[in-house]
């Protein structure tokens, strides 16, 4: 089988040995991971680590809480990134309203810069969105008409019902190690709900330990094949059939994977 992390973020920082964390995550026959930038310097990292390694694409962008040191010029930066022949979205980007002191509106900026940027090139977008789902949908609703090249929505957490909205302005989802926890109740109902062919999977390494490996850091793509099996298994379709579309689903959306 294939399969397929399209969101983690691998750094030397957490994993000392990047060398040996590639061998253990194709041994596990993760054979493509999306190493996900959030700001200039894990950008250019994962652009690096592209370079290196033939099974890591990558994502470049500014991520909602990562904007302390934001300036103008950033974008082209992250544009410039984003041109390579191996990044296959703008991400990760979007809103985060969980720490109080956030500045919504420079959030808000900065989002939509990088949707228009995502346009402006052709690629879609992988998107955070955490304790924000009325202003998220907000978004992505009134700048429907921009996301030409689609998007992903990563470790989505909100309701079913939002997430159908969502699935109708044409976006994806994917989902995390906490999908496999008993207790997840929305994650497994909007992976029940949703078109088999919009739903992926991540772990968003080095965060996120599925169940078998809860309370563990760092988490590694190795966990890609128990996700997918709980995606298969709430579906009701054989883990083998299940991997085939993960991995058809990835590449469908990101068209930069080869
Ligand atoms: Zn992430």
């Amino acid at each position: 089988m294939r399969f397929i992390d399209v969101h983690c973020h691998i750094n030397d920082s957490d994993y000392g040995d990047v060398d040996a964390l590639i061998k253990n995550i194709q041994a596990a026959e993760v054979h493509k991971i999306i190493s996900v930038g959030f700001d200039l310097p894990s950008s250019e990292y994962c652009r690096d680590l592209a370079e290196k390694y033939g099974c890591v694409y990558f994502t470049a962008g500014l991520h909602p809480t990562e904007l302390k040191n934001y300036r103008e010029g950033d974008i082209k930066k992250i544009e410039k990134l984003a041109r390579h022949e191996k990044c296959v979205a703008v991400g990760e980007i979007g809103l985060d309203y969980h720490y109080p002191d956030t500045d919504k509106p420079l959030q808000r900026e900065v989002f939509l810069k990088q949707i228009d940027l995502a346009q402006k090139l052709n690629l879609p977008v992988q998107i955070h969105s955490r304790d924000c789902a009325e202003d998220t949908l907000n978004i992505l609703k009134d700048n429907a008409d921009k996301f030409t090249a689609g998007g992903l929505l990563h470790c989505y957490s909100y309701s079913v019902e939002i997430a159908k909205e969502i699935e109708k302005l044409g976006f994806c989802f994917s989902f995390g190690g906490t999908s496999t926890y008993s207790g997840s109740k929305r994650a497994r109902r909007t992976i029940a709900a949703l078109d088999i062919d919009r739903i992926m999977t991540e772990t968003d390494s080095p965060y996120l330990a599925s169940k078998s490996k809860q309370g563990v850091f760092p988490n590694t793509p190795e966990s890609i094949p128990e996700i997918a099996a709980n995606v298969a298994e709430i579906r009701g379709v054989p883990l083998e059939e299940m991997s085939g579309r993960l991995w058809q689903n990835a590449h469908t959306l990101f068209k930069k994977l080869r």
